[in-house]
């Protein structure tokens, strides 16, 4: 049997607001803030509102909409951060690298000839955080 969608995760707990984070959009559909341990200066998470633990239990019609976003947070992300490139993950249960079991995507900026930060290192700075938020905010802001 599957494991089953446990409520009490963190990003749960984010989406219910009991839980702060570094904000970067958010519609009826997703909300998209920044990662606290970040791999690269810039590490955005994409979460759908919609609960579910990851790809195997997630509606179809929820993927549809949250790609075109993950679309539109990866440009501004490269855009803001003065990237070579963008890397995106996402991960499924614990043998796939999967830490927090709530569906999310990972968008990473990338530079050429630089390695990731590990993945779960450590905590980023608050205000730094708050900056690359702001940062991204207007790149979005910036996009046609
Ligand atoms: P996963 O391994 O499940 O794909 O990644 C979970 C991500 O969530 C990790 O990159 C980790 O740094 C991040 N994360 C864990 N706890 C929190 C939290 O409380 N707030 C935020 N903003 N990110 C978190």
């Amino acid at each position: 049997m599957s494991a089953s969608y446990d409520a009490d995760n963190i990003f749960a707990k984010i989406l219910r607001g009991e839980i702060p984070c570094h904000r970067v959009y958010e519609d009826d559909n997703a909300l998209v803030f920044m990662d606290v341990m970040p791999q690269s200066a810039g590490h955005v998470l994409i979460v759908p509102k919609a609960p579910s633990r990851n790809l195997f239990d997630a509606d179809p019609a929820v993927l549809a909409v949250v790609i075109p976003l993950l679309q539109r947070i990866a440009t501004a992300a490269k855009r803001a951060f003065d990237a070579d490139g963008v890397s995106v993950m996402q991960f499924n249960e614990a043998a796939g690298g999967q830490t927090v079991f709530h569906l999310h995507f990972h968008v990473i900026p990338r530079y050429e000839g630089t390695p990731l930060h590990s993945h779960g290192r450590g905590m980023e700075e608050p205000e730094v955080l708050a900056a690359n938020a702001e940062k991204l905010r207007s790149a979005l802001a910036a996009l046609n």
